[in-house]
């Protein structure tokens, strides 16, 4: 599959620098910080830094350094977040089905209340 990168996405421009955001950490290829409308007490999303739309994107494309680094920036904002002792849920949504609002690849880390179950059922 061909994958199109839009570099006007939201996500594109925070790492330009162009609009702010809520750093919890940054690495040589991988940033984390606070969503916007957070859904749960902890919600950060981890975004790679190169140009990839979504999960399936990442695993085909990125170099085994950036996945690396954007597996172990997940984890250390578990740990950093304190999330580890009562747990935690960790989604990555893609395209349509998946309702994906912003097309540069992103995890939410969300955490910090029960979270009920992990899909609603179908309509
Ligand atoms: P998606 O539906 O694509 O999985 O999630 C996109 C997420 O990005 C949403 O949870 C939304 O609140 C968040 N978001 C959208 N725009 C911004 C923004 O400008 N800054 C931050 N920090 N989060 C944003």
């Amino acid at each position: 599959m061909a994958y199109h990168y839009d570099d006007q996405n939201i996500f594109a421009k925070i790492l330009r620098g162009e609009i702010p955001n809520d750093t919890v950490l940054e690495t040589e290829h991988s940033l984390a910080f606070r969503d916007i409308q957070p859904q749960a007490p902890v919600h950060v999303l981890v975004i790679p830094k190169g140009p990839y739309v979504c999960y399936d994107h990442f695993a085909q494309a990125a170099s085994d350094a950036e996945i690396a680094d954007f597996t172990r920036t997940i984890g250390a904002v578990c740990e950093s977040e304190g999330l580890q002792e009562n747990g935690y849920r960790i989604i990555s949504n893609a395209g349509e089905a998946g309702v994906q609002e912003v097309p540069h690849l992103h995890i939410h880390v969300l955490g910090g209340r029960g979270l009920g179950r992990m899909l609603e059922p179908a309509r």
